[in-house]
């Protein structure tokens, strides 16, 4: 299997050790090209807007959209979740939209406000697992048939949707592989036959 991490801005490559451990191989997408030849795809945390702006740059946003809907299976790390979701403050959408639910940037403080929240994350099997977030956007709302998977307090922040998947904390940060294992189990979903 290959994973693809999305690599015009952002931390992608603390990825790399956790997938190597998993045992399936990597490859930095930069280009239409990269973007056609993997099985699944994972967009870093970083700066969503700059993300954005590179996703269309690069004329990779419609060529991503396309392989979503064919039921690739994606994975959004903070920015990337923001990138995903259908709402971005009030009413804008996400650069890729394709994720049902309403985000707020930086809704927990800027950086210096970043910090790490215990948090139980029962489809993992885990209790007071160490969730660093990092200028996180919080989830505000969702649509009906989001699975949460975890919350922070009464705010999910591990939502799972079909094929697409979103942490707006970074597991790659931490050194243990349950969040990796987990999307590399998530099934493709065809939207039309
Ligand atoms: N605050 C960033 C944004 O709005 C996300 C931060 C992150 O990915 N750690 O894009």
């Amino acid at each position: 299997m290959l994973v693809g991490l999305l690599g015009l801005q952002g931390a992608f490559l603390d990825h790399i050790p956790h997938l190597k451990r998993c045992g399936v191989d990597a490859v930095i997408v930069r280009d239409i090209d990269a973007m056609e030849a993997i099985d699944r795809l994972i967009i870093p945390g970083g700066e969503s807007t700059v993300m954005a702006k590179f996703l269309d740059e690069f004329g990779m946003r419609a060529p991503l959209l396309r392989r979503i809907d064919d039921g690739m299976p994606v994975w959004g790390v903070c920015a990337g979740a923001i990138l995903l979701a259908e709402q971005v403050d009030d009413g804008h959408s996400g650069s890729l939209g394709v994720l049902p639910v309403a985000v707020r940037r930086n809704a927990y403080g800027r950086q210096i406000a970043s910090d790490t929240q215990l948090i139980d994350i029962p489809v993992l099997g885990l209790r007071a697992y160490p969730g660093i977030f990092i200028r996180a956007p919080r989830i505000e709302s969702l649509a009906e048939g989001v699975k949460v998977h975890a919350l922070r307090g009464k705010d999910p922040v591990f939502v799972q949707h079909a094929h697409i998947m979103a942490t707006t904390f970074h597991p790659e940060l931490n050194r243990d592989d349950w969040f990796h294992r987990f999307f590399l189990d998530i099934e493709s979903f065809r939207n039309t036959p």
